[in-house]
């Protein structure tokens, strides 16, 4: 693991936490941290990060709180509150998929 991906996970942690604590403020800042540093090391988003994150607003989403989440045709499908949906499919082995290319509204610079 490199210092960067341990930067990330670390500010991932941090989102977590700061959305938890309900300081949306806050948890957007450190999301917007963590992309930045994947962004200037050419790195992958982790799978989780991706997934609890608005890409529309870098909101941390906390299903039930901020985000709604539903099951649609093997898809879960996360609602933020800004409006913006992210698809994905549905598996459970998550760390079995690694050719995930995650939410289809992203823009993974490529
Ligand atoms: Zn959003």
């Amino acid at each position: 693991m490199t210092v960067a991906e341990e930067r990330i996970g670390r500010l991932h942690d941090l989102a977590r936490a700061a959305a938890a604590d309900g300081e949306d403020d806050r948890a957007r800042y450190y999301v917007r941290l963590a992309r930045r540093v994947a962004e200037r090391n050419r790195l992958p988003l982790p799978r989780e990060f991706r997934r609890f994150t608005c890409d529309d607003c870098d909101t941390y989403l906390r299903p039930g709180k901020n985000a709604r989440v539903r099951l649609q045709n093997g898809h879960v499908v996360i609602t933020c509150d800004c409006g913006a949906h992210a698809r994905y499919p549905y598996t459970e082995r998550e760390d079995s998929v690694e050719s995930d290319t995650g939410p289809e509204s992203s823009t993974d610079g490529q």
